[in-house]
């Protein structure tokens, strides 16, 4: 028996009537567990009709209130953080605690954004010219709408929904089609939590559904995490109807790593970084660029711990790697180890080798060495559980690869040398950077976001830059003269 994923529209799960769906996997099994509705264009826009009904209500709550219903929702979300790591654990296959950890992780964002009476909080200018005060105000936009990655089926929502609603606006959560049940559960809480209906919808979606968003004219702005392709789409695509849009693409990110460095603990940090969550995460490291005298005994340390790597069911307590998300997925990734061999990289640890569970869409931990820039291996993000390692000569050398990289979202430095490192921290050309810090996600009141082909748009998601992204400018210039005094001056207003 298969599961039907529905919508939540307007305070309540609605089945959808476009006669379309999708299959859901439980990835560590192969089994089909779930089937997801994909809205129509008419479905679309019944949807965005009711969140702009709500939206006009909901930006006429006090400040208090808001905050008070993103407390309510911390603490739902806090109390339902195990069940909703089941929930991905179920769609998406990553362990259990790796799930749980997207989930605090996005719970700093609610966190974040129940100090909206603060983050709202404008400037004032008393006397700016004679008897005259200038003072400036963050208003939300209206309806926005976020389409989000199946790689963290609830952090990235949370990313976007926490801020968005504590801004004033109604928000529209399209999921992956891939695990689109966490998102419901996100949509109860938010019930529960005492938000209006209609001030948080889920549609879930494909294609058809993102053309509708990006083409409404009551939405007024969009968020997108995904691959690059797609970003690049949605940018254009979102712009040209005059939207705002910020669209996180996809990643190659570096480790550098100095031959000072303690290579244990680098090596620790790489494995972890690269095959955490199977290599599906846009902040994996995918690529090791070893300088020097690092070389050697970085590959020898790596190799020697993946045999240790416990791969199977994300619901077992043991293990450390799941599944990837599909067989086509799996399969993609799987190729890309023998196009590496086949272009002279050497194979030191080969995943399709592994001793892995025949059922369900795993695959072992691939570590190539002498990985050279041109490879495909080197050129395409494969999200999976595929590490390359690129020698260098020198910091420089390293330095210039990363550099020279079209995607900029993360990469980290290893070394013993604070002058090293912070000369990297100056030199390097990427959105976030971790010194002997593997996987530098900023926390919740910084802003997440890279450069490059890694971003469309100006703001970074979260922190500062997303309430800036869900909320708009407005000046207000005001005196309060004696009426006697009033007299015509056809002249361009000046300070005096
Ligand atoms: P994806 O681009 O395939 O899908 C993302 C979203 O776009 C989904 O909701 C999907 O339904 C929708 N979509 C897919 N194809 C579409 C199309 N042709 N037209 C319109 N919408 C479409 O990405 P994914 O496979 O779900 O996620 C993995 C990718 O996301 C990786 O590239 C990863 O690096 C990236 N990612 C980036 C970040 C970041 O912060 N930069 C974070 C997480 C994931």
């Amino acid at each position: 028996m298969t599961q039907r994923i529905s919508h939540w529209i307007d305070g309540q799960p609605t089945s959808g009537n476009s006669g379309r769906t999708s299959p859901v996997y439980n990835p560590a099994t192969g089994a089909q567990t779930g089937e997801v509705e994909l809205a129509s264009t008419e479905e679309v826009s019944a949807a965005v009709a009711k969140a702009k009904a709500a939206a006009k209500e909901w930006r006429h709550a006090s400040l208090s209130k808001r905050s008070a219903v993103l407390f309510a929702f911390r603490e739902l979300l806090h109390n339902h953080v195990d069940e909703i790591a089941e929930i991905i654990t179920a769609e998406h296959g990553k362990t259990l605690p790796d799930a749980a950890g997207e989930v605090y992780r996005g719970l700093e964002n609610v966190e974040f954004a129940t100090g909206v009476p603060h983050l709202m909080k404008g400037g004032f200018s008393e006397q700016a010219s004679t008897d005259l005060d200038v003072y400036s105000i963050r208003q939300p936009l209206g309806v926005v709408a976020g389409i989000t990655p199946f790689n963290f089926p609830a952090m990235v929502p949370l990313w976007m929904c926490a801020n968005a609603i504590a801004c004033g606006n109604a928000f529209i959560l399209k999921p992956s089609e891939k695990d689109p049940s966490a998102s419901l559960k996100l949509a109860e809480l938010w019930k529960e939590a005492g938000l209006p209906d209609g001030v948080f919808t889920v549609l879930q979606g494909d294609k058809e559904a993102v053309d509708a968003i990006l083409t409404h004219e009551d939405i007024a702005a969009v968020s997108f995490v995904g691959s690059t392709p797609i970003a690049r789409y949605i940018y254009e695509t979102g712009t040209a109807q005059g939207k705002r849009v910020q669209a996180l693409g996809g990643a190659k990110n570096h480790a550098l790593v100095l031959p000072d460095a303690d290579i244990d603990m680098a090596a620790d940090a790489v494995v972890s970084a690269a095959y955490g969550a199977a290599g599906e995460r846009c902040m994996a490291l995918s690529v090791t660029v070893a300088v020097g005298d690092a070389a050697d005994p970085l590959v020898d340390a790596i190799a020697a711990r993946l045999p240790k790597l416990t791969i199977g069911a994300g619901t077992s307590p043991d293990t450390d790697m799941g599944p990837l998300i599909t067989a086509a997925h799996r399969e993609k990734v799987a190729s890309y180890i023998g196009a590496g061999a086949d272009a002279g990289a050497k194979v030191v640890v080969d995943g399709r080798e592994a001793d892995v569970p025949e059922d369900g869409f795993f695959l072992g931990t691939t570590l190539l060495d002498e990985v050279k820039p041109d490879m495909t291996v080197y050129t395409d993000e494969i999200f999976g559980p595929v590490l390359s390692v690129v020698r260098v000569d020198t910091y420089e050398e390293g330095l210039e690869l990363i550099n020279a990289n079209p995607f900029a979202n993360g990469t980290a430095i290893f070394t013993r040398d604070g002058g090293a490192a912070r000369q990297f921290q100056f030199d390097v050309e990427v959105g976030m950077v971790g010194v002997n810090v593997p996987v530098p996600v900023p926390v919740a009141y910084y802003s997440f976001g890279g450069w490059k082909a890694s971003l469309f748009g100006d703001n970074h998601m979260y922190g500062p830059e997303g309430v800036n992204f869900y909320t708009r400018g407005k000046v207000v210039t005001s005196r309060w003269p004696d009426p006697a005094t009033s007299t015509i001056d056809l002249g361009f207003p000046r300070t005096r």
